[in-house]
């Protein structure tokens, strides 16, 4: 028999038309997982299916014959519509209600309530869901999506339900509220040296340790991979916090043994108060962090309160920011010029170009000051087009005034080399400038001939072709091997500072310095010393064969009209 003649036999002995009993319709009706109960016109259980045992927690015997309001409210449960035709009739609906079970929990449940007419009685049927499980389910689901997988603890989102919250109740308390930031110390080289699964214990350590030293009603979370949060309200004072904060640093910086191994580690951490440092939520994450990153910066292992002061880096750049802008348009910048010379300091081989601001307030800001800020934006790419072209124009300038074979080498940035337009607008620069593409070198870093290689290489490769020369800057700082180094047309390394600042003090510097020079000469490279000072610094070059020197032992970086006059001064060959 198909299940559709089943229901069909269901509706017809509902309305009394197959009156004997059918022992097929019985087992159906127990089958089922929804209760359904027969109610007669005085409101008495008359008959139910075996499920309504189960959601009642009682026999049939002790419900046949009971008020079916003990069990649920039968009132109150909406109309939901007529009944369609052969139907019984008058269907209606519950929303959710609440059961009793007969040991007298209250679970929740929804009822659907029709008419029926039985052996020609009206009753009611009511068909009982319920939806302990389902809300259990829907709890867990609720849970895991507010919940670290890992740690248990509230997630991004719970967290700053909370933080929210928190801020909501200590507005109407008149009490503060310590945003707590936590970092934990070397947690990368927990996971390198131990792998992840004792990363991960480390995690969940931590989890339990915060939660243990903190309150109820506090809230701990992990914002992401080590970065932890507590939100803490009812706090008088500021310093309040201090002894906890402490109490935490204490605990994590204890050895634990995980997995069998045993570390060591401990935390930084950054602590801000609404309303005190600020009012909106994402501030005073910002300003917490903040804390935490001064917290690490004065050694680690602390915390610090989030001062005004803080702040005065990110705002000094801001404002730097705001005036390069106008520098760019206001023609602020200048270029000066180093020059480089062949190993026994006879001969000028060439110039690099250092850009300089001179800043109407400030008088003269260094690159290194704004370089970085330069790049964060797209005023890099304007900054750098500048400074190439006014490089070009010197050198040509130079060349047609006497000096004729003076190469100039400009420095050019990350984010330049990256500009799509680099090399058409390096071409046209050339052309417009007039000037010989031989009498031009780039600096590059060796940081970045790392990045996306393959692309780099045949803008490299465009770069030679058009007959301009490529140094690679600050060698020795990034991670370039002889294999790697071999791909790119290059012509010259330039030995970063620190190497040649320590050849004479350090063994290590020497050796790096040595090291260069040996792998640049069997890639048919010249290698240059940049930062050199010292007289025994240039003896220790000389006697390893380097090619150039660059230094404030020949000439700091002059402004192009000393330069000139250096040129024609410079005549003193080094003592050796
Ligand atoms: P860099 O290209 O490695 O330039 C060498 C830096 O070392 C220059 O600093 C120079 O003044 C300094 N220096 C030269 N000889 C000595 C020495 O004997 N002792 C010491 N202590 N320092 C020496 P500067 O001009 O402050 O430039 C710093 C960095 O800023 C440059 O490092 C370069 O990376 C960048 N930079 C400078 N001008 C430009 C530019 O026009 N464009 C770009 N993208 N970067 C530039
Ligand atoms: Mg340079
Ligand atoms: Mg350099």
């Amino acid at each position: 028999m198909s299940a559709r003649s089943l229901f069909e036999q269901l509706e017809e002995r509902l309305e009394g038309q197959v009156p004997q009993q059918d022992d097929l319709l019985q087992a159906l009706l127990d089958s089922l997982f929804d209760g359904v109960i027969v109610i007669d016109q005085n409101g008495h259980v008359r008959a139910m299916n075996a499920a309504v045992e189960t959601i009642f927690g009682c026999k049939a015997s002790e419900l046949i014959g009971r008020d079916a309001s003990s069990l649920m409210p039968l009132t109150g449960i909406r109309q939901t519509g007529k009944a369609a035709p052969g139907q019984a009739e008058g269907v209606a609906c519950g929303d959710e209600l609440t059961g009793r079970r007969s040991n007298g929990t209250a679970f929740p449940m929804v009822v659907n309530l029709s008419q029926a007419t039985i052996d020609g009685e009206a009753m009611k049927v009511a068909v009982v869901r319920d939806l302990t499980e389902h809300r259990r389910a829907e709890e867990t689901i609720r849970e895991l999506a507010l919940n670290d997988g890992l740690t248990g603890l509230a997630n991004r989102d719970l967290f700053h339900r909370r933080l929210e919250e928190a801020f909501r109740s200590a507005a109407q308390r008149g009490c503060l509220v310590a945003l707590m930031v936590l970092n934990l110390d070397g947690f990368k080289s927990v996971n390198d040296n131990y792998g992840h699964t004792i990363g991960d214990a480390l995690l969940k350590h931590v989890a339990r340790r915060l939660e243990k030293v903190t309150r109820k009603g506090d809230t701990v979370a992990r914002l992401g991979s080590d970065e932890f949060a507590v939100v803490m309200v009812g706090l008088e004072k500021p310093d309040a916090i201090r002894g906890l904060a402490a109490r935490i640093l204490a605990d994590l910086s204890k050895p634990v043994t995980l997995e069998g191994s045993l570390l060591r580690t401990g935390a930084s951490i950054g602590i801000a108060f609404y309303p005190r440092d600020d009012t909106d939520p994402d501030e005073l994450i910002r300003k917490a962090d903040t804390a935490l990153e001064a917290a690490k910066g004065t050694g680690r292992g602390t915390y610090r309160l989030y001062d005004e002061i803080m702040d005065a880096p990110a705002r000094a750049a801001k404002v730097l920011e705001a005036d390069l802008r106008l520098a760019v348009v206001r023609n602020e910048f200048e270029l000066f010029y180093q020059p480089k010379l062949c190993i026994d300091g006879r001969r000028v081989t060439g110039a690099e170009a250092l850009v300089r601001w001179r800043h109407p307030t400030r008088g003269i800001v260094s690159p290194g000051d704004f370089i970085p800020i330069a790049e964060s934006s797209d005023l890099m790419v304007h900054l750098g087009e500048w400074v190439l072209r006014a490089a070009c124009e010197q050198a040509k300038a130079w060349q047609d005034s006497g000096f004729p074979s003076l190469p100039v080498a400009v420095n050019i940035s990350a984010r330049q080399f990256r500009d799509s337009d680099f090399v058409a607008a390096l071409k046209r620069t050339l052309q417009e400038t007039g000037l010989d593409p031989r009498l031009l070198e780039l600096e590059i870093t060796e940081g970045m001939m790392m990045e996306d290689t393959e692309q780099v290489i045949d803008e490299f490769h465009l770069i030679h072709d058009l007959g301009v020369e490529i140094s690679i800057d600050d060698f020795g700082t990034g991670y370039s091997s002889l294999a790697y180094l071999k791909r790119f047309p290059v012509h010259r390394l330039k030995i970063d500072r620190s190497f040649v600042r320590d050849l004479t003090t350090e063994p290590d510097g020497a050796a790096i310095t040595e090291a260069v020079i040996k792998m640049g000469h069997s890639l048919n490279l010249k290698v240059i010393a940049e930062g050199v000072e010292l007289e025994e610094q240039v003896t220790y070059l000389r006697s390893k064969g380097c090619d150039e020197l660059q230094g404030f032992l020949f000439s700091q970086p002059l402004p192009s009209r000393d330069f000139a006059s250096w040129l024609t001064s410079w005549k003193r060959p080094i003592a050796v």
